[in-house]
């Protein structure tokens, strides 16, 4: 069978492996039989990998459900009574994790800094040093919306040292970036298959320290299809979800996962890397200018200003894209209009190359001034 390759500049889900499409086709298969849970059994153990976590010392927990079910999941699952999250807020996902906590009516501090900065690891060392009932530290790893990348490692460091656990949402780095859950001090990462694994959509999973989640069993259960204590003892009881599982989303990921130990860690961080270095040559052909500096970005989106044209027309430029094969994603922040060009996928240099030759046609059919102009602000 010839599936159209639709090459995906969006921030996931990414362009995938014909490998992976084709690996959801498989006989019907009951979920509860046990030859379905040894898959699932089997995924979870591989998951770990991913972020060199320590079989003995942390598990995986699997959910259906988009990768935003990980941040409900963590943040409503793991505070404690009578505790505090602190939410490290410089991006859309951060405020996502701090709107989840007013929804479950979690006490918490939401850090708001500039979408634009790294945060100050003194003011957060600060916060936590003046307030001893925050037990949960979180923040995302990388802010697919702008790029910016966070300092993990630090921020998990400082979590430590006040006796906070620390949650990171990892779904935009995981299996792009390198990550160690040991050296990089997380407790809980999670993300979900469409994304680092280049998988499909509608499996999400959270990688987690097993005590922690033991402990959490003492704990308010202030959900009962978004717990993670219940769905990993259910887990560890039968080896099944607690309820319906996604089948074939999971014969896709075991399929992902199993390429992406074949590609390998490093092999697949500088293809992206390699991904990124077209992208960023592109857009400085055009003379584009970006939201972020190159120094605190991921090295996995590029978040690109609109220029100050008035022939300037996403709409149209996307659609002249789209209809060759080029899915380009619009977004605003900070009320600048902008576009991200996104590093995810089975995709490569050349990719990006033939993508700047159709985006280019785009631009000149609409008339766009090539270099693009800015005003200046
Ligand atoms: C994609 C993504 C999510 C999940 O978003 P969904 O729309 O629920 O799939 C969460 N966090 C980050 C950083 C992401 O990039």
């Amino acid at each position: 069978m010839e599936i159209k390759r639709n090459i995906l500049l969006n921030p996931g889900p990414a362009t995938t492996t014909d490998t992976v499409k084709m690996a959801q086709i498989v006989p019907d298969i009951c979920p509860r039989e046990r030859e379905f849970a040894d898959k699932m059994r089997k995924l979870r153990a591989d998951l770990l990998k991913t972020v060199h976590a320590d079989p003995e010392e942390y598990t995986s927990v699997l959910f259906c459900g988009s990768g935003t079910i990980n941040i409900d999941v963590c943040l409503n699952s793991l505070l404690p009574e009578g505790k505090k999250i602190l939410v490290i807020d410089n991006g859309a996902y951060s405020t996502r994790a701090a709107d989840i906590c007013v929804y479950y009516g979690l006490d918490h501090i939401d850090l708001k800094i500039p979408i634009n900065e790294q945060p100050d690891l003194a003011l957060v060392e600060k916060i936590l040093a003046d307030d001893p009932a925050i037990a949960l530290v979180y923040t995302t790893h990388h802010e697919t919306g702008t790029g910016l990348l966070n300092p993990i490692r630090e921020i998990g460091a400082l979590a430590h040292k006040y006796g906070a656990i620390f949650v990171t949402d990892t779904t935009s780095s995981l299996a792009m970036r390198p990550i160690d859950v040991k050296k990089d001090n997380v407790d809980f990462c999670m993300a979900s298959a469409q994304k680092g694994i280049m998988a499909m959509t509608g499996l999400s999973f959270i990688i987690g320290k097993r005590a922690e989640i033991e402990r959490s069993a003492a704990y308010p259960k202030r959900s009962y299809y978004c717990n993670l204590y219940r769905q990993y003892a259910y887990f560890e009881k039968t080896g099944e979800m607690h309820f319906t599982p996604p089948v074939q989303t999971v014969y896709a990921a075991i399929q992902g996962l199993k390429e992406y130990f074949e590609e390998g860690e490093e092999a697949k961080w500088a293809r992206h890397t390699r991904v990124m270095n077209a992208i960023r040559a592109g857009v400085d052909a055009l003379g584009f200018r970006e939201f972020l500096p190159r120094e605190i970005q991921s090295g996995l989106v590029s978040a690109v200003l609109y220029p100050d044209d008035p022939n300037w027309n996403f709409e149209k430029i996307h659609d002249y894209c789209y209809e060759r094969g080029f899915t380009i994603y619009p977004g605003k922040v900070a009320g600048s209009g902008m576009f991200r060009l996104c590093a995810l996928g089975a995709i490569d240099a050349k990719d990006v190359e033939d993508f700047f030759t159709v985006f280019r046609a785009a631009l000149e059919n609409c008339g766009v001034q090539i270099p693009v102009i800015y005003n200046e602000r």
